[in-house]
């Protein structure tokens, strides 16, 4: 029970990496606001979520609105501090990455990835820092950034720049925070097989060789994010702010 009784955001929880974290929050005795997209096609997986956590006894609130409107971060702390009483846990997840080329790249999936990814992430972290500094007992905000942020991507020539955003973002806020007691740091997943990268990962050579660069010797899996964000979430990691914690496997380290 690393997290008994403290209110967690998750943004992006409907599915994949967020949706283990704010689960894993849950098992540890927090209640949960599960941030998404509000499109049709995730209801039934929000509903089983919001399902699963009250099965656990905890309460679960679903928020359904867009990473990249910049309001969207006042609504999912307005439900936190309507329905479960604050905001202790922000997590900025949710993201995409539309594979693309770069000499080709349209303006508008280059302009939605941003908003998305890194425009709304900064009002909506600005939005539960707000509010933790009213509440005045400190808080915990973690970004799920990417080992993207230290190496590039010929076709992610738009999402690498959000997540290196991401990770700055999450050192400057440190800094910002760090006297209201707001711990920042940056979560940076390798390659997790999420629907992020179904396609990308379906090619059996490329994925053979992700495998293959990977020294624990297979890819991530959503669960494999759930321990690191829960430790950065306690009280466990008090003294740590500013950091980014590397959840690929050894990847980064490989050379090879
Ligand atoms: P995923 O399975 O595709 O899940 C993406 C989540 O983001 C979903 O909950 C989705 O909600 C939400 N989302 C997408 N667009 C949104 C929008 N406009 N407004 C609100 N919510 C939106 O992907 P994932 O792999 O778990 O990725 C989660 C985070 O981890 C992303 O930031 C990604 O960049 C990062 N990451 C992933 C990997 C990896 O290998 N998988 C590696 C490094 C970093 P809906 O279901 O409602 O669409």
């Amino acid at each position: 029970m690393l997290l008994k009784d403290k209110r967690v955001i998750v943004t992006g929880a409907s599915r994949g990496i967020g949706r283990a974290i704010a689960l894993e929050c849950a098992r540890q005795g927090a209640d949960v606001v599960i941030g998404h997209s509000g499109s049709e096609s995730s209801r039934a997986q929000v509903q089983a979520l919001v399902d699963e956590i009250e099965s656990l006894g905890r309460r679960a609130v679903e928020v359904g609105a867009d990473a990249a409107d910049p309001d969207t971060g006042d609504k999912l702390v307005e439900a936190a501090v309507e329905r479960i009483g604050g905001v202790d846990v922000f997590v900025n997840n949710a993201g995409i990455c539309p594979f693309h080329s770069f000499l080709d790249m349209p303006r508008e999936i280059y302009y939605r990835t941003v908003d998305t990814n890194l425009n709304g992430a900064y009002f909506a972290v600005q939005a539960a820092a707000r509010r933790m500094k009213e509440q005045g007992s400190g808080g915990s905000i973690i970004a799920v950034s990417s080992i993207s942020a230290l190496v590039g991507g010929g076709m992610q020539t738009h999402y690498t720049p959000t997540k290196a955003g991401l990770l700055s973002l999450m050192q400057s806020c440190a800094i910002a925070l760090g006297p209201y007691g707001i711990r920042c740091n940056a979560l940076l997943p390798g390659t997790i097989a999420t629907d992020i990268n179904q396609e990308d990962l379906a090619d059996e050579e490329k994925r053979a060789r992700m495998i293959g660069r990977t020294p624990l010797g297979r890819l991530g899996r959503p669960e494999d994010l759930a321990g690191p964000a829960v430790f950065l979430a306690s009280d466990m990691a008090g003294y740590v702010t500013g950091a980014a914690l590397l959840v690929d496997g050894g990847l980064f380290v490989n050379l090879q």
